[in-house]
């Protein structure tokens, strides 16, 4: 027994010294040490052994065992540390890059949109999306009966177990209802555009969403005229979709303004040759404008005599559409990554 436990000794300690690996090491520890390893098995025989000789073999056993335990556990050191010598790391080589995110393509086009408009003489306002129905429609000559209202499906607040009168708190419909809360406030001459989210009660479709961007402008001064809107438009269209953009005006009917206009842009993913974008027209429609009804200059408290101006509203999420080219407006508020990621 003795002899045996010391040739298996020898035998694992040869072993381990000649380990290449952690996977061979765990082998050898194993074959010796595991459950029905040598020197387990051998361990388990020394109950067979006459009582006297049982205490000096356990010693040489116990003794046995610690050995290979202490071998196992230095080569496993050993080849660890040479695992991260031989590891071929250049430490001057760039790491894996994180990944960057950017800007919306709304926010994107948002920003374009704003600077074009600041650099002739434009400052840019916000306002409540929740919006009272008098700034919304009643204040830009829209009244209660008003036939236009039915255009603009509108989403309500609920203000039943309050004193305020059913209807009066909507989502605006659009960023017109700015006008009123601007001229109250400041006095002409003034320039202003009021970019913003809109809400209307609308089937979701390719081309239509219960919320969605508008642009809203309008500009306010001594003499102004139509012509000042066709400049600052074709401006606007032409710094945004590039100098070869071709405008045109057509006549149109909105309560707010006298004469009203649509303004339509050569199509800029055929470019203007008809696709199915612009339904094979060559042609987008692309903004709604006019003279600043003289009504709604009045109930602002500003004479109508003095002051003249133009004001113009467009989806502007169709805009942001045809600067990318995209025929689905639903993709705009697509959060997946692998969808913003081409923009
Ligand atoms: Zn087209």
């Amino acid at each position: 027994m003795e002899e045996e436990l010391i040739n298996t000794k020898n035998t694992a300690l040869s072993f381990i010294l000649e380990a290449k690996g952690e996977r061979e090491l765990e082998e050898i520890r194993l074959q010796f040490l595991g459950k029905s390893g040598k020197l387990t098995l051998t361990i388990k025989g020394i109950a067979k052994l006459p009582i006297e000789k049982r205490p000096e073999i356990g010693v040489l056993a116990n003794d046995v065992k610690k050995q290979i335990e202490d071998a196992l556990g230095r080569k496993l050191e050993e080849l660890l540390s040479q695992t991260t010598i031989n590891c071929d790391i250049d430490q001057t080589d760039p790491g894996i890059p994180s990944p960057i995110g950017h800007l919306h393509p709304t926010t994107q086009v948002l920003n374009e949109t704003i600077d074009i408009f600041k650099t002739i003489g434009f400052q840019v306002a916000d306002g409540p999306e929740i919006e009272t129905d008098y700034y919304n429609f009643e204040a830009l000559n829209i009244p209660k009966d008003h036939p236009s209202r039915d255009t603009q499906q509108t989403l309500f607040l609920d203000t039943r177990n309050t004193n305020i009168t059913p209807g009066e708190i909507i989502l605006r419909t659009q960023t017109s209802a700015m006008q009123g809360r601007i001229m109250e406030k400041i006095k002409p001459p003034l320039r202003v555009i009021v970019p913003g989210k809109v809400y209307r009660y609308e089937q979701v479709d390719a081309s239509h969403g219960f919320e969605f961007w508008q642009l809203e402008g309008f500009m306010i001064d001594k003499n102004v005229t139509l012509t000042d809107l066709f400049g600052t438009l074709t401006y606007f269209l032409k710094q945004l979709f590039g100098e070869d953009t071709k405008v045109r005006f057509t006549c149109h009917n909105f309560p707010f303004v006298e004469p009203g206009v649509e303004a339509y842009m050569s199509c800029s993913v055929c470019k203007g040759k008809g696709c199915g974008f612009c339904k094979k027209t060559g042609w987008v429609e692309v903004l709604g404008a006019g003279m600043i009804h003289p009504n709604v200059l009045k109930t602002a408290k500003i004479d109508p005599k003095e002051w003249q101006g133009f004001a113009f509203g467009t989806g502007f999420s169709r805009i942001i559409a045809l600067t990318y080219q995209i025929n689905d407006l639903r993709t705009l508020t697509n959060p997946d990554v692998r969808v913003l990621k081409q923009f």
